[in-house]
């Protein structure tokens, strides 16, 4: 048997059209990741635990989908385009876009550890790149996408949370270098992904808890909100990130204390979540 690219659960009871995505809390290494960084470090960039700590949403007839694979292996966050010629042995037969994130090394297939080792004392071959693209990347994005289309079918709406977390301070790569983050940065890329009254819902029910909210600072969202936010079209999508100190020790990855608090103010958001989506599928 395969390992599965990604897990679905929920919904408990009656579905509403609410799905969740963690694109970055796979933990499942695959064979042919050959990491020169210690395993250890490689795991840092993982948004270790995101998945775990938001599985209550299903109790409230939201859907969870969460990726297995690690992010460093390849990107679920990023555009297919986002990929660094350079890192390949031979010539890729797609064309690339190579981000900002990719020259930094960190776009569809990361060059770098978080920290700037190199992964690789090697460069990959097309062939391999391509089947991490076929085997992870892809069922991924296409389990994401059936669920989202067939609530958004059933309801003529739809909301998508995509699920992150991130270091407490900007590292030298990030657009925020050393300056402390917000414990929550909500990602709508400038309004342009959903309306405004989900994300100041968000943000003020978090506000609500005690927590600090940034709103597209430093973080926008990325590929998947991209490719699932069309307000226009009832398409909403919202990335929330949320700072890894609150919830886990960003050396070791082990839980802390205030992992228990924020998988219960979580699962309170995710009830509050539900009452909106509830009223304006109605409406
Ligand atoms: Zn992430």
């Amino acid at each position: 048997m395969t390992f599965p690219p990604f897990l679905r659960h929920g919904p408990e009871g009656a579905a509403l059209p609410l799905v969740l995505d963690s694109p970055h809390s796979g933990e499942h290494y695959p064979e042919d990741f050959d990491h020169v960084p210690p395993r250890a470090i490689v795991r840092r960039a993982e948004d270790t635990h995101v998945a775990r700590l938001y599985r209550a949403a299903t109790g409230v007839g939201a859907t969870l989908i969460e990726a297995t694979f690690p992010r460093a292996y390849i990107d679920a966050n990023r555009s297919l385009v986002d990929l660094d010629p350079l890192l390949l042995a031979d010539d890729w037969p797609d064309p690339v876009t190579p981000s900002r994130k990719t020259e930094q090394g960190i776009g569809l297939v990361w060059r770098i550890a978080r920290g700037g080792a190199p992964l690789y004392d090697r460069k990959l071959s097309a062939v391999e790149v391509r089947r991490r693209i076929d085997r992870w990347y892809l069922p991924y994005h296409a389990a994401l996408t059936m669920e989202i289309d067939a609530l958004h079918r059933a309801f003529g709406v739809v909301w998508h949370i995509n699920c992150h977390s991130m270091p407490a301070v900007g590292d030298a790569n990030a657009d925020d270098p050393g300056r402390e983050r917000a414990d929550f940065v909500l990602g709508d890329r400038d309004g342009t992904t959903c309306a405004s009254a989900f994300t100041n819902l968000v943000a003020e029910t978090v506000r609500g808890m005690g927590y600090t909210v940034a709103v597209n600072d430093p973080y926008k969202g990325v590929e998947l909100v991209r490719r699932h936010g069309r307000p226009a079209e009832r398409r909403h999508s919202l990335q929330i990130e949320i700072k890894r100190t609150l919830y886990m020790d960003e050396d070791s990855l082990e839980p802390t204390t205030g992992y228990a608090r924020l998988e219960r103010d979580l699962a309170r958001l995710m009830a509050v979540l539900a009452g909106f989506v509830t009223d304006r599928a109605a409406s």
